[in-house]
């Protein structure tokens, strides 16, 4: 990760110095005042004025014996993140997954519930029957409210630049809607919302498989295909909050029409639902929202039969390989363009081996320059809920915003803090 040398005034820096100490526990799990202040440029003094501050406020704690470190006279006790010091709450709305979690200060699902939503064209209906859900789960975990930082809602939607509203999303028929306000409302919580690409890709970054770089892609193939870019730890959103439509990007005509009604989209080729059209699992040839359910549950149905020798027959494991094919075409030109760190695989199809299969083997008949691109080639473990927890965490505790005096607030009223809930998963 890439260490900010901030300016401003003193308390801002000591904002700043703050959410970057707890940014480095959460990647490195310990560190030292020692360690700490090395890292951040700091003095001893303020190193350790610091790790007192967040152990004050309960989100910090000391790990264990002290160790000596290199110089004379040297003992450092490690500090740790405390798990139970922060909790975040996290919503997804896809068709895929209608679910809510909370996570700990470490980004740990806590707890988590799968929500049955019968309409998914209704965004505001599915939001706030998502939030009662998840004031239930709050409750059942006795997950303490006043360290609870905020709710994190991820959509398949691409938002407006506010990040408050719902402006496309074709691929799940949903007309545009305010994503933030019936959370807030509804909960009593922020609430903070998100593209899922992009709350994959910072997940990832910040405490998934690829939590030690700065500029990755994220590619997520599931019934459509959609990217996120990271740069130098920073969003690519584009001129209208909308960078990563990569599923309209052409690749060959096809006698399959997408969404946006042509035939040559790389969601034609390379999509779940390309492979449930040549399968004859999706009725018809032409992408229809209003079947985005069906087409869903037929790709987790693949996904629940991964492992399974006898499910598999040769023209699905062909066509899974070809799609894959033409998703590694793809890959190429990205790592080209962009030449990020990692590129990361996410979505349904990225669990089913036969479609990384037919990735790897197009890279590798793509000579050196597919090879490079295999070598960056990941497939990601955090899921949707999960991330739009982490999302909220990043946000809130690990930056700047850190509001600390609210936790010192709460520790010196209420003594010590809460005990965790004792659901884990
Ligand atoms: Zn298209």
């Amino acid at each position: 990760m890439s260490t900010e040398h901030p300016t401003g005034s003193t308390s801002s820096l000591r904002r700043t110095h703050r959410g970057l100490t707890l940014r480095h526990l959460l990647i490195d799990g310990e560190a030292s005042r020692t360690k700490i202040a090395e890292r951040l440029g700091l003095s001893q003094m303020a190193a350790s004025r610091i790790a007192r501050e967040l152990i004050e406020a309960g989100l910090i704690e000391e790990a264990g014996q002290a160790t000596r470190e290199a110089g004379p006279g040297r003992h450092a006790t490690q500090l740790r993140l405390r798990n139970q010091g922060v909790y975040a709450a996290g919503i997804a709305f896809s068709a895929y997954s209608t679910e809510v979690a909370i996570v700990d200060a470490s980004g740990r699902v806590v707890a988590r519930k799968i929500v049955d939503i019968k309409r998914h064209d209704d965004g505001a209906s599915a939001l706030c029957l998502l939030s009662d859900a998840l004031i239930e789960l709050i409750e059942a975990h006795s997950i303490p409210r006043d360290r609870l930082v905020g709710v994190g809602v991820v959509l398949s939607a691409y938002l407006d630049t506010s990040r408050n509203r719902v402006v496309s999303a074709s691929y799940l028929g949903l007309e545009p809607f305010d994503v933030v306000e019936p959370v807030t409302t509804r909960t009593g919580l922020p609430a903070t919302a998100e593209n899922i690409n992009n709350a994959l890709a910072l997940a990832e970054a910040n405490i998934g498989i690829a939590k030690e770089y700065d500029n990755i892609v994220v590619v997520r193939s599931a019934t459509s295909i959609g990217a996120s870019i990271l740069q130098q730890s920073s969003i690519v959103r584009g001129h209208g909050n909308r960078a990563g439509r990569i599923g309209h990007v052409r690749h060959c005509a096809t006698k399959l029409t997408c969404s946006c009604n042509r035939n040559d989209c790389l969601n034609c080729s390379a999509s779940g639902w390309s492979v449930l059209v040549r399968q004859g699992i999706a009725s018809g040839e032409v992408y229809d929202s209003t079947h985005i359910q069906q087409y869903a549950s037929a790709i987790e149905n693949m996904v629940g039969n991964v492992g399974r020798d006898d499910s598999w027959p040769p023209k699905l494991c062909r066509d899974l390989r070809s799609a894959g094919g033409a998703l590694a075409d793809f890959l190429l030109t990205v790592d080209q363009t962009i030449d990020p760190e990692a590129i990361l695989l996410a979505g349904s199809m990225s669990r089913i081996p036969d479609y990384v299969t037919g990735i790897e083997q197009r890279l590798r008949k793509l000579g050196d320059n597919g090879e490079a691109t295999l070598a960056k080639l990941r497939v990601g473990e955090i899921r949707a809920v999960r991330a739009a927890a982490i999302l909220v965490l990043l946000e809130k505790v690990y930056s700047s915003n850190l509001d600390l005096a609210a936790f010192q607030d709460r520790s010196a009223g209420g003594s010590k803090p809460r005990l965790r809930a004792g659901a884990s998963t």
